[in-house]
């Protein structure tokens, strides 16, 4: 119950050969492992620098590995076995390196996976959490479901056929909770990180929405959120009904024995950029303003929770399904780790700015795990 801090990290990407190509300059360089300073000379030839701490800085040579055992990925597998509810989310611009940052190079298919060192933060932590569930004393059930809110609609990702809306509804024990979600059970790294590529046919992160526009081909327009439920089943012996090892929407089960559940979710955000400078129009302009609205409200809810805990007002998580959906990572009971992303390109700027802003007062939100 103590007040616990979001964890903040920043992760800098190198320049792609693109960037480099163009000659955009790097304005971004880090100071030191936990600072990052930004410089930039306006039109009117006056400099603006800028430095910004966080939990850990990672620049453009960091590898996935560094990423993963600086950003305390690591403590929020252990933490989410232990019965928390954990949460990781990457959150900047489009092309800034979130879906690099948590699955690795996009080009990787079932057929032809990433090299090993290319591994994102969710690949690690599901190796980690076998490895856990292996030589852990008590049983560890792992399910996993996978939504994305796309256009303010929650969908089911696992779920075959047409993606669906679901309905996002509220109780007073579960908090905000998806109906009728589906949940899988996996065994394996490769069961689960299948579950992630497999899909161009039936669901997951191929099926995600993505539109080509002038910032990124691969943009995101929809925020995806993977949760993995960890149920230790200790004390599994006498008097205790045993939960069924297939269950299709996760509810805990009376009368089953005091098990530890946590859960360690995984959230790519929807690029943070303005509608202006995607160039968007039409059908690609609604969806701008639905990320853009959604990101907004996050923005608003981050803020509002950032000031100190006597002077808070309430807090509007309902002003959009990200919010409700995040509400217990970022101001209940959650532990959150928030991996901010940004180019380091003159040309980002605005948008990096923005990022970091938004990441710093992130800084000051607590939870009370
Ligand atoms: P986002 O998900 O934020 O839109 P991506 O993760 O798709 O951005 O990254 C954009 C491009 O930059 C991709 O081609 C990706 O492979 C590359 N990239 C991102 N981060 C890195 C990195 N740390 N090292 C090398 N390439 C990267
Ligand atoms: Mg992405």
């Amino acid at each position: 119950g103590r007040e616990t801090r979001l964890r903040v990290v920043l992760r800098v990407r190198p320049l792609t050969r693109t960037e480099t190509r163009r000659g955009d300059q790097r304005v971004v360089h880090s100071l030191s492992d936990s600072t990052v300073h930004r410089s930039a000379t306006s039109s009117l030839g006056a400099r603006h620098d800028a430095t910004f701490g966080f939990s850990a800085v990672f620049d453009a040579s960091a590898s996935q590995e560094a990423v993963f055992e600086g950003s305390g990925m690591r403590q929020l597998v252990e933490l989410a076995v232990d019965g928390f509810s954990c949460t990781v989310f990457a959150f900047g611009q489009t092309g800034s390196g979130k879906t690099y940052t948590l699955m690795g190079p996009l080009s990787q298919t079932e057929a032809q996976p990433a090299a090993p060192a290319l591994l994102g933060l969710m690949q690690r932590s599901f190796s980690y959490l076998l490895e856990q569930s292996q030589s852990h004393s008590s049983d560890l059930a792992l399910s996993a479901s996978y939504l994305e809110i796309y256009n303010e609609q929650v969908r089911d990702l696992l779920s075959p056929g047409p993606p669906c809306a679901l309905p996002l509804r509220w109780s007073k024990s579960r908090g905000f909770y998806v109906e009728n979600q589906l949940c899988v059970d996996f065994e394996s790294l490769e069961a689960i990180a299948n579950l992630l590529l497999q899909v161009p046919l039936t669901a997951g992160s191929q099926r995600r929405r993505t539109s080509a526009h002038a910032l990124n081909r691969h943009s995101s327009r929809s925020h995806a959120l993977l949760t993995i439920h960890i149920r230790s089943q200790a004390g599994r012996e006498k008097g205790c009904q045993s939960i069924p090892t297939h269950t299709q929407t996760w509810v805990p089960q009376p009368g089953a024995c005091p098990s530890k559940q946590g859960t360690l979710c995984f959230v790519d955000l929807a690029g943070s950029e303005r509608v202006k400078e995607t160039g968007s129009s039409g059908e690609l302009s609604v969806e701008a303003n639905n990320i853009n609205r959604s990101l907004l409200a996050l923005g608003h809810c981050i803020s509002l929770l950032a000031k100190p805990r006597g002077k808070r007002t309430h807090i509007p998580y309902r002003d959009s399904k990200l919010t409700r959906l995040l509400a217990r990572s970022l101001g209940g009971s959650g532990i959150t780790l928030m991996v901010a992303c940004i180019s380091p390109s003159s040309r980002c700027l605005s948008e990096t700015l923005s990022t970091l802003h938004y990441a710093s007062r992130a800084c000051r939100v607590t939870t009370r795990p």
